[in-house]
């Protein structure tokens, strides 16, 4: 069995970085599929729920997040770290609902970083830009909350996970000026959903990269840091999207199968990346602290 071999690995900390559960979705199921593949810790990012009034939206949806994390972690040894913020497409949201989008972004992301301060989140995101072709317009409101989240995540300290549209060299250059504009270091920024041939651009943005079998294949095609990811969305009715829970561990033992550079690659993203971003004490169960 893979997944008992997988286990014998376990100075790995076997990290999924994106993960979106719904405690009315397949919730727990979820969490044990990726326990019984061999995972051991993840990224738990709020989705963009409704759960009453739009004015109080961030609070609803942050503090069902926190709940769920609780509940995981008193019911298994997994490690959880959160990331808290405002979905980019809750833009058009507020606009569709006469409600001005970047007073109610900001006041998410500063609630977000009440949380980082309070020691009950780790990160802020997903925030970024739609990933589809959208007005200029949007675009600048979008970078406007970008560097707003920017700017706290510098204060705090923290990582940002950002969602955007697929970037190229000139599209990472441009986050990159960004990045330098606002004072964080370049190493605090995740750009969620990379492909592994990003890891051949110039760019020390840091890179999450969907853990399907092709994109695995590809990851020694270029050296540098990453994580892995499934970008679960935890909707029964709409199926396993992005990937299954369990992807990121099977990867693992499929990188063990496949290549030959495993055991970098395993240092990197399923060690030196998770502790760099996120801080030791966020792997307690894992490193045995
Ligand atoms: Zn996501």
């Amino acid at each position: 069995m893979p997944s008992t071999s997988i286990k014998s690995h376990n100075n790995y900390i076997l990290f999924d970085n994106h993960m979106h559960l719904r405690q009315n979705g397949r919730f727990m199921e979820a969490v044990n599929m990726f326990i019984k593949a061999g995972g051991n810790s993840f990224n738990l990012v709020n989705l963009p729920e409704d759960f009453g009034p739009l004015s109080n939206r961030y609070e609803a949806i942050y503090e069902q997040t926190l709940k769920m994390a609780g509940i995981i972690r008193s019911e298994t040894s997994l490690d959880v770290v959160v990331t808290l913020g405002p979905y980019p497409m809750d833009y058009f949201l507020f606009t569709d609902h006469g409600m001005n989008p970047l007073e109610y972004m900001k006041a998410g992301i500063d609630l977000a970083a009440k949380y980082i301060l309070d020691g009950k989140a780790n990160a802020i995101g997903e925030i970024g830009r739609p990933h589809f072709p959208v007005a200029d317009s949007i675009i600048e409101a979008s970078d406007e909350i970008i560097s707003y989240a920017m700017l706290t995540c510098k204060d705090l300290n923290c990582p940002l996970i950002l969602h955007t549209e697929d970037l190229d060299s000139q599209g990472y250059k441009r986050l990159e000026k960004m990045t330098l504009d606002t004072g964080i270091g370049l190493d605090r920024i995740v750009k969620h959903h990379a492909s592994p041939l990003d890891l051949c651009l110039d760019t020390k943005i840091q890179k999450s990269i969907l853990a399907s079998r092709s994109n695995v294949r590809e990851i020694s095609k270029c050296k540098g840091k990453f994580l892995l990811e499934t970008d679960y969305v935890d909707d029964p009715a709409s199926g396993w999207k992005v990937i299954p829970p369990d992807s990121v561990p099977k990867r693992a033992v499929m990188m063990r199968e496949e290549l030959d550079d495993w055991e970098s690659l395993f240092d990197e993203c399923f060690l030196k990346e998770p502790i760099a971003l996120y801080g030791e004490d966020s792997f307690a169960e894992n490193l045995h602290l």
